[in-house]
């Protein structure tokens, strides 16, 4: 079926906001209008503090920090939706939910480089399968496997200490 859009939202997308406005002088609906809803920032991270040579990396962090992303999810994400399932209790349910907004945009490096904050933040433009610039759909973005999709495996069923075995690569690449 297809998707309504809010005039809201259509007005959004009419006017390319992203395209002159800085992530700071957003307001809300254009800030929560970004996400792209792929849910890699669902999926656990290993993170590493000693310097290892390895292509996995989204970010070097502080103190020579490695992030790594794994495709373990979080247990409310629902993998054929790709969506949270707990979406306006999130921050209370899952503590360590990371919420990005105007004042934590620090954390914008433990996103994936294809993140709608994060590029707009390294002055990148939004990708081509980004759904603002496909009439609001999600359906390029799933066919250019750049959500997490159908792809994920349940922290449900994974131990803590094994997440360095489910260390892939597929959330950093970008297809533009
Ligand atoms: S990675 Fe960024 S764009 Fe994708 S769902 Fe998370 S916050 Fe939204
Ligand atoms: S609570 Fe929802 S938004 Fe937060 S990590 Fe879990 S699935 Fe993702």
């Amino acid at each position: 079926m297809a998707k309504i859009l809010s005039p809201n939202y259509q007005s959004l997308i009419d006017s390319k906001y992203w395209e002159n406005t800085s992530l700071s002088d957003m307001d809300a609906q254009q800030w929560e209008a970004l996400c792209d809803g792929c849910a890699k920032c669902c999926l656990h991270k290993v993170i590493d503090d000693d310097a290892v040579e390895t292509p996995h990396y989204t970010h070097e962090g502080e103190a020579g920090e490695t992030v790594y992303f794994t495709q373990v999810a979080c247990q409310y994400l629902h993998d054929k939706q790709c969506g949270c399932t707990v979406y306006t209790t999130r921050t209370q349910k899952v503590p360590h939910c990371v919420k990005l907004t105007q004042d934590n945009l620090d954390a914008v490096f433990y996103m994936p480089p294809s993140c709608a904050y994060r590029r707009l933040h390294e002055n990148k433009p939004l990708p081509s399968w980004h759904p603002l610039l496909n009439k609001g759909k999600k359906s390029k973005m799933h066919q250019l496997d750049m959500s997490v999709r159908g792809k994920t495996i349940s922290e449900e069923n994974v131990f803590e200490e094994d997440l360095p075995e489910h260390i892939v690569i597929w959330p950093l690449e970008i297809a533009d």
